[in-house]
Formats: C-alpha cells, structure tokens, sequence
C-alpha cells in the first residue's frame, strides 16, 4: 500500500462533480455492488437534466475562459501532476475498480498504473501538437493550419475498464484544449469520480472537467443531446453507439465510437507454441471474457489444432476462478445478473447449434457473486450465433483452417473489426495478415499490448474513429486554415468584367 488506504467499511456516498466540486442536488439514488459478493460498494445520486445542463454551461464557460487558449506548458504540468496524483492514489483506486467490478485485485492495480501511463504521455503531447505551414504557395503568400480544441467534449464510458477507458479519451481531450463532461457506467463510476478532486489538485481550472452520475437512460441521454456538447465519444456496446451517432448525426456533432468486438486470434503450424497458448488464455479469459478485445475465435492451424486444444484446454480448467482479493485468482465474477443470464444463454444456444461443449459450461452463484468457469466450444461453424455474436463472457470457439486465406476469410467474417492475432515465424505470412485482416489493431506475436503511442479503435460494427497516440489528441482537435498575403492581392471584382 502506498498511501496507507484502508478499505472503507461504509458504503461511499457519491455526488456528481460539477465545477470543481461534489453536487449532490437529489436524482434517484443508484447503488452499486460488489460482483463478487454483493456488498453495497458506492451510493451515486443519479444527475437529471438540470444537473447535466449545469456540467455543460460550466464546461463551456471554462472552455471560453481560457482553457481553449491555456499553454501547452499548463496543460503538460496539470497532466502529469495528475498521472502522479493518479499513482499516489493507486490503493484507492485499484480497491474501487476491484469493488465495483469484480475484476481481481491485482489486475485492477495494474490497470490503474497503465492509466496514469496514459496520462504522462498525453502530457507528453501538450507541447508539440503543431499544424503545418505552407511556404510554397506563391510571392507574398503564406497559409497555415492551426489545430483548435472540438469544444466541449461529451465522454460516455463502460463498467469493464472504467479507469483505463477513461483515460483513453480524458487526458486527450484535455490536452488538445477541450473542457469535458464525462459520464462513466452507473455501474462502476467510483474511480471516474474520484478523478475530479485529483484534477482540482493537479491545477485544473474549476469547470474544465465535470464528471455526471446516473444511467444511460437519463444522463447519458442528456448529455448527448445537449447542444452545448460538440463532440460524443463513447465507448459501450454497438446498440447504444449506434443511438449515440444517431443523434450526433440529428446536431452535427463530431462522433468517436469505440464499439463491440468479435476478434479471431490465429495460430499458425510454425508459431511459438508456448507463447501462443499463454497469450490465447490471456485473450480468451482476461476481465473473465467482458472485455471488447477479447480473442474469442480461436483458430487453430490443421497442423497443431488437436494438440494445442487438448492443451488450451487443460490450462483453461485450471484458470482459477473466485475471491477477487486471492492473489492467485485470474477470473473473477460477471458484472450483474442480466450479463449472467445473457452469457448462460450463449451456452445453451451454441449447444443447440450442435457445437461440442468441450469444457464449462458451468456456473455458481456463491456467496452473493456470479461465476462462469471457463468455456470452450469445438466442432463450430462461422455461421453460428457463438461464432458470429459478441457474447462477452468467458466464453470462446475454436475452428481449424488448412490455409492462410481461409484463415482471414472466417477471421473477416463477422460484422465486427476491432482487433486480431496471430502466431506465425513466417514473416510473409505475418505482413500479409498485417494487410488482410480487417481489424483496426493487429497482434502479430503478441497480443493485448498496449503502448501509449499506438492508436486504438476499430472498424465496421466496432466503431469510428481511433484513440490514444497523437491521433488520439487530434481526435479532439479541428483544423483550421489560416490564409496570409502581404501584398499582391489581385482584384477581381472591382474594376473588371465579370
Ligand atoms: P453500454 O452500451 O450498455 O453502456 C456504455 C455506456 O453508455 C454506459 O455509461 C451507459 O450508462 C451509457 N448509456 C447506455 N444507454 C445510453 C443512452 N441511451 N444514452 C447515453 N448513454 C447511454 O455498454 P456496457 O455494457 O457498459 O459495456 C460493454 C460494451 O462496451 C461491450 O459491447 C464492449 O465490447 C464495449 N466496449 C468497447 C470497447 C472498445 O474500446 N471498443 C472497450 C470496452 C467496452
């Protein structure tokens, strides 16, 4: 423990964080519970339409009053102190992340340190987002591009990474000089809100970044259509993404949408096996399967199909599943019962669509938590439901191929493109993977990486638009021309014949 944080014995009461302070003005009151045992976690006071009204005035108010014109040295200094204040507060913010959802203790921790990652290279950005210059457009003539903050930026956020996703969009949004109004899931806001006082401490002006609690339903909603916001970017399921473009579409707004994904993770005859079968684990189960990267379309080359599902298999029955605070535990529970339910009936349908059920399966509700062990199909087609439909769970196929371009066919056949994998030592079969598979990020050798310079987002039903990196700060940004002459300036109107 770095900060002496004991875990609360009460339930945290949240309000939302409206120009750099807690508001608690009544809405419904939310709860949100611990997966893993259900132990009331934190109260949040859902924000109504007047709350969200008050985050966005005051966001553009901020916006106007100088953070669109703030220094890349300010906005650097704020960013960084935050990523400290962010590392400073790593207990805190791991518990929460652990408590809320049900994600194992130490993989919150390591999510929360690979945030702050983000946060320092977003700083890192502040101070070299230029335009371009034209010189070569003629006597007495010079233009330019200037890159301008989008405006007020409406950040609408999922349960199952809320730190990490966040500090995809906010620090880039920040540094690109946008004020925000973010809304995490009513599931999981703890650690978003916890962000607002670390900001006021690392020197953001009050307004910049308000932060509203409560459902997609009413404060979502608010937000996305409040007109004061110019830009939506959300991350969340393809249903609500495409309702977030729809009203983007109705006011013009710019739209980022990180979505759902169906990702096929290859295994060549020739690839590192060891390394293979960690990283296919790794892809198939991590966050127990609610993750949108989650590799859960195995395929396996003919050459080593029955030898590496025999094994993937046995690793996969051992993958330990429970009490998110064991340090041994990799699984933890599902988020809620809807989730449970909807994953239980993926089972029963790939098992009616005659797929082989060749491990899990099974599941327990335990002491006020919801497990579903680890769950291998066989014997699937592309055509199936399981193999065509993101299921979000711990829940993955295997299907076998006997060449590259079969193998990019099923890969490329579902409506998703978030990301792909594959294992091969052939360097022209890795390039042409590279090229072929439709995904916005491709793992070749590895899988799940992350760095902070590399963009992230993804294609057809995945989504629009590409975060982190130095595209993710342009994201935020708009180019603006600016023409220059000193002189020369050629009638053409006055004086002459038109
Ligand atoms: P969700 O779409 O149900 O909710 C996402 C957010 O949208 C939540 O904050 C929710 O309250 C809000 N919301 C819901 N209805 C709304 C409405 N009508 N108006 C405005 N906001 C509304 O998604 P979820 O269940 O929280 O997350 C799981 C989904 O997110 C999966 O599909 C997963 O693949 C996807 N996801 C994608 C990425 C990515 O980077 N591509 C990352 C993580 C999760």
């Amino acid at each position: 423990m770095t900060s002496g944080f004991i875990p609360p014995k009460a339930v945290r009461q949240f309000g939302s964080w409206i120009d750099g302070a807690w508001s608690f003005r009544q809405g419904a009151q939310i709860m949100s519970v611990n997966p893993a045992n259900g132990t009331r976690v934190s109260l949040l006071h859902e924000a109504g339409e007047g709350l969200v009204d008050q985050a966005c005035v005051r966001a553009h108010a901020a916006f106007e009053a100088g953070w669109r014109l703030s220094s890349g040295e300010q906005r650097s200094n704020v960013l960084m102190r935050t990523a400290g204040l962010i590392r400073e507060n790593v207990d805190e913010l791991a518990w929460f992340e652990m408590a809320e959802s049900g994600k194992p203790h130490k993989q919150a921790r390591l999510e929360i340190e690979r945030s702050a990652m983000l946060w320092e290279f977003a700083a890192t950005q502040a101070r070299s987002l230029t335009g371009d210059s034209f010189g070569g457009l003629g006597k007495d003539y010079l233009a330019l591009t200037l890159r301008a903050p989008v405006g007020v930026a409406a950040i609408v956020t999922p349960w199952n990474f809320p730190f990490l996703i966040v500090s995809q969009k906010l620090p880039f949004a920040l540094v690109a000089g946008c004020a925000a109004v973010v809304k995490p899931s009513e599931l999981t806001s703890a650690t978003t809100l916890l962000l607002g006082p670390i900001l006021k401490q690392a020197g953001l002006p009050d307004g910049v970044c308000n932060i509203v609690t409560g459902s997609g339903r009413l404060t979502g909603e608010a937000l996305l259509k409040h007109p004061l916001t110019r830009m939506i970017s959300f991350t969340g399921s393809t249903a609500v993404g495409k309702h977030a473009m729809e009203i983007g579409a109705r006011m013009l707004k710019k739209v980022s949408l990180e979505l759902g994904g169906k990702n096929a993770h290859i295994v060549m005859n020739d690839a590192d096996l060891g390394a293979a079968l960690d990283a296919v684990l790794h892809g198939a189960f991590l966050n127990a399967g609610q993750s949108c990267n989650q590799g859960g379309r195995i395929l396996l080359q003919n050459g080593i199909a029955k030898d590496f599902t025999r094994k993937f298999i046995e690793a996969a029955r051992s993958i330990p599943v429970g009490d998110t605070l064991r340090d041994d535990v990799l699984m933890g529970p599902i988020i809620s019962e809807a989730q449970y339910r909807k994953i239980l009936g993926y089972i029963e349908i790939g098992k009616a669509e005659g797929a082989t059920l060749a491990l899990g399966g099974t599941c327990r509700e335990e002491a006020g938590g919801r497990y579903i062990d680890p769950t291998v199909f066989t014997e699937v087609a592309s055509s199936m439901r399981i193999a065509q439909e993101e299921i979000f769970g711990p829940v993955c196929t295997i299907q076998s191929f006997e060449t590259l371009d079969e193998a990019f066919a099923i890969a490329n056949g579902t409506d998703y493109g978030l990301s792909a994998g594959i294992w091969t030592r052939d360097t022209a079969a890795a390039l042409k993977a590279a090229r072929e598979l439709e995904a916005g990020t491709v793992w070749v050798n590895t899988y799940l990486d992350g760095p902070a310079e590399l963009p992230f987002g993804g294609l057809g039903a995945s989504g629009i638009g590409r975060e982190v990196g130095r595209v993710g700060c342009e994201e935020f940004m708009d180019i603006k021309t600016v023409q220059l002459r000193s002189g020369g300036y050629q009638p053409r109107w006055i004086g002459k014949a038109i």
